[in-house]
């Protein structure tokens, strides 16, 4: 049964098949005239391209989405059932079946009298699967990969201590880490913003949290290795459609998304050099994303190592020129093409920074195949297709593409916007067709500090709170549902469930 979110996208792709293959195409012959065309692997990946990690990758993205998307079409079918006398045994058969789930009695109750509240089941669905995604997250690791260890000495290698990753808060961007550039996702802080706008004093926050651990127990490593901290902010475009499908924050422009995020660079290593003298002790990195393709580009550094605004490389230029260097020689012919590009990017200065670059092209020509070998070269959902909004603090077990629109926030009231427009995305997705927002409202905190939890606690309710004042028609009519969640990121343990909307005893959709 195609319904919903699944008929939306099936539609998509289909108006969007002619201009895929015509872009597939072009592709082609251009790698003909190139002459490369027949030095793909056999399996018409790259030779560099990681083909069984890409099929692990798949597989856990497919199996992570289908159980989101199976929601509706087995809610549509239970619902044809709700005036008959053997409801609440035929609606928990089904469930059980098809969905896995054992319905709470309080949401199938008294169907005979009023109608089945079918916005709160959905959501509490929604809540159900998340909180089994990240109890898988949490307790099989499906997405580990090089140890902590050797991608700390490798990033050192490289001249940094620590990554600090804002990419945009569009769902679309949510896979960055681990399948876009491929890096170990407990390797990189990331923090997301709308417009990969981010929070300038959290970030300078958290440099000084970080040189403050160097100075006094030497982690990640110690104060006085001449190491840098490396902020970079992630942009994104779509090449297909780039005025509807860009970067809403930005009006889908992409140079104002480039020069927003850019902006944001500045002011941060500005902050710091301006609070404590040693700005050269930052760098910045500045990339943006085609969120049809999951290509790459990033901005070459010029002579000071900052982002050039005007020049970068691509990543589809990479892996045209690769498609004949081996694995050792990856490095070289990479940072070659980096250093023709911008020859200011051959300072010795920017040295590690090249070789980082070179590492995040080489990842994200896999990236590139994932997408041409299980996507057709181009995703079919290339617009908005989120299956929750994630707000507040955490979310460290999200790592796929358009699952989540992220808020990353400590009140609603500061970052406003980024609340706006994630309800905005979820009124065309979901509640101009009568279906809640499901809202997960998130916590995490230091268990080793006396009181955190309790905190913690306190904080999603106060979130939980804002939101129904934000929205009280949404609220009020149940088209907002949240859950409540926290964890202890010190601890290896999954998430916690306090409190939420769906729970037995809750009114409404916010409270
Ligand atoms: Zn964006």
């Amino acid at each position: 049964m195609l319904v919903g979110r699944q008929k939306r996208a099936g539609q998509l792709g289909q108006a969007r098949s002619n201009r895929v293959r015509t872009a597939a195409d072009v592709a082609h012959r251009q790698r003909s005239r190139a002459g490369n065309v027949v030095r793909l692997h056999s399996s018409g990946s790259h030779p560099l391209t990681h083909i069984a990690e890409n099929d692990c990758l798949h597989a856990y993205e497919s199996r992570s989405k289908a159980a989101f998307d199976k929601i509706e079409p087995v809610l549509r079918e239970i619902a044809q059932y709700q005036h008959d006398t053997n409801f609440v045994i035929k609606a928990q058969e089904l469930g059980r079946l098809l969905l896995s789930l054992e319905f709470p009695g309080h949401l199938l109750e008294n169907t005979w009298i009023a109608p089945l509240d079918m916005g709160k089941l959905y959501a509490w669905c929604v809540f159900e699967t998340f909180q089994r995604f990240a109890d898988e997250f949490y307790g099989e690791k499906p997405l580990a990969q090089e140890s902590d260890a050797d991608f700390q000495r490798f990033i050192e290698s490289c001249g940094f201590h620590t990554l600090d990753f804002s990419p945009c808060a569009d769902g679309r961007l949510a896979h960055t880490i681990s399948y876009v550039l491929r890096l170990p996702y407990k390797g990189v802080r990331r923090k997301s913003y709308a417009g990969a706008m981010f929070d300038v004093e959290d970030s300078l926050q958290k440099w000084v949290e970080v040189e403050h651990k160097r100075l006094s127990e030497s982690l990640p490593n110690s104060a006085s290795e001449p190491t840098r901290y490396l902020k970079a902010a992630v942009y994104h475009y779509s090449s297909s459609l780039p005025d509807q499908e860009g970067c809403a924050a930005h009006g889908s422009d992409a140079v104002k998304a480039a020069e927003g995020a850019m902006s944001r660079l500045l002011a941060f290593q500005q902050g710091v050099q301006n609070s404590f003298c040693c700005g050269a002790s930052i760098d910045l990195m500045l990339i943006g994303i085609d969120t049809d393709n999951d290509a790459i580009r990033i901005h070459c550094p010029d002579a000071n190592g900052n982002p050039d605004g005007e020049n970068y490389v691509d990543a589809q230029e990479v892996y045209d020129a690769t498609l004949d260097a081996n694995p050792a020689d990856s490095e070289r012919v990479i940072s070659e093409l980096i250093e023709q590009k911008n020859p200011a990017a051959s300072s010795a200065y920017n040295k590690g920074l090249v070789k980082f670059m070179a590492r995040l092209l080489f990842n994200n020509i896999s990236q590139i195949d994932y997408v041409r070998n299980h996507f057709n070269g181009c995703y079919s959902d290339i617009g908005h297709q989120e299956r929750f909004i994630g707000m507040g603090v955490g979310f460290e077990e999200v790592q796929l593409r358009n699952l989540t629109y992220f808020a990353y926030l400590k009140t609603v009231e500061q970052n406003a916007i980024d609340v706006d427009v994630g309800i905005k995305i979820f009124t065309g997705l979901n509640i101009k067709r009568g279906l809640p927002a499901p809202v997960v409202i998130r916590y995490d905190y230091h268990g080793n500090v006396p009181g955190a939890r309790e905190r913690a606690v306190a904080k999603v309710e106060c979130l939980q709170q804002a939101m129904a004042a934000r929205f009280p028609e949404q609220t009020q009519r149940g088209l907002i549902h949240t859950m409540l969640v926290v964890r202890d990121c010190t601890a290896d343990n999954s998430i916690e469930v306090v409190g939420g909307s769906t729970q037995s005893g809750a009114v409404g959709g916010g409270h």
